[in-house]
């Protein structure tokens, strides 16, 4: 079956071409962190728990003039279904945890910390592609969660190109097509992209016409985190003030 309906234009999962799955967002699902978060883009589902700014674990990693900020993507076991499952600390985790992590220092102010340690953990609970574009928005919303300083949001999210169209956030099926997939992460205020990885490859001009949808993704999900940002400060106003 054609990934995009030649006739309609529809994707399988009855998307248009541009068109992000559904997103959504929540503060405050780990009780124990300083904050955290949980993110949805469609079936893809993660939680990102942050812990810090605390005093280094490690003495030997301690940086004097600003924060020492770790990352750990997983994938629990059930997250996959009976897809490839590979074990903690396979190669591709190991990727998507420094990925993630140099994405996110991006946007700390990791010189109003100097000698701490921010950790942050990411794990998917349900994979259906995109992975780790959900960690950075996760992460995104637990670090605001945590009271970090950060310059801007950062925001991720990927496009791809398959049946001779640009396609937005690609799911699993769309993923494993075997189509260019471009992960793009976005400091959504100041207007810079922080992140772009691709695999296979694509002519310069489409090249850029993808990167520019997975930007609009980005912005999308940029207002969105904002939203959910603002609403989470109006409550915990009543709150106070009840
Ligand atoms: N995937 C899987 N098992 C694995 C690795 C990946 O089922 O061990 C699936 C999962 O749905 C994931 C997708 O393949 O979202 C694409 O993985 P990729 O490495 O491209 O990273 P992602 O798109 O999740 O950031």
């Amino acid at each position: 079956m054609e990934h995009v309906d030649p006739l309609t234009g529809f994707r399988q999962d009855g998307r248009r071409v541009n068109e992000m799955r559904q997103i959504r967002g929540e503060i405050g699902v780990v009780a124990k962190a300083d904050g955290s978060a949980q993110f949805e883009m469609g079936n893809t589902k993660v939680i990102a728990a942050v812990y810090g700014p605390r005093e280094v674990q490690n003495k030997n990693q301690q940086i004097n003039n600003q924060a020492l900020v770790r990352c750990e993507y997983s994938m629990a076991n059930f997250s996959t279904g009976d897809r490839k499952r590979k074990p903690k600390g396979d190669r591709r985790s190991t990727e998507i945890s420094l990925v993630i992590r140099q994405t996110m220092e991006a946007c700390i102010l990791t010189h109003l910390m100097p000698r701490s340690q921010i950790d942050i953990y990411v794990q998917v609970l349900q994979a259906d592609g995109g992975t780790r574009s959900a960690c950075i928005n996760a992460a995104t919303l637990a670090l605001a969660d945590a009271g970090i300083p950060m310059r801007d949001l950062v925001t991720s999210c990927s496009a791809g190109y398959l049946c001779s169209t640009p396609l937005l956030d690609l799911n699993y099926s769309e993923d494993s097509a075997g189509g260019p997939d471009v992960t793009v992460g976005i400091l959504a205020k100041t207007d810079k992209v922080t992140l772009l990885q691709m695999d296979a490859k694509l002519p310069m001009d489409i090249f850029e016409n993808v990167m520019q949808l997975a930007i609009e993704g980005c912005k999308a999900i940029a207002n969105y985190i904002r939203e959910v940002l603002g609403e989470n400060t109006k409550e915990l106003e009543y709150r106070r003030g009840s």
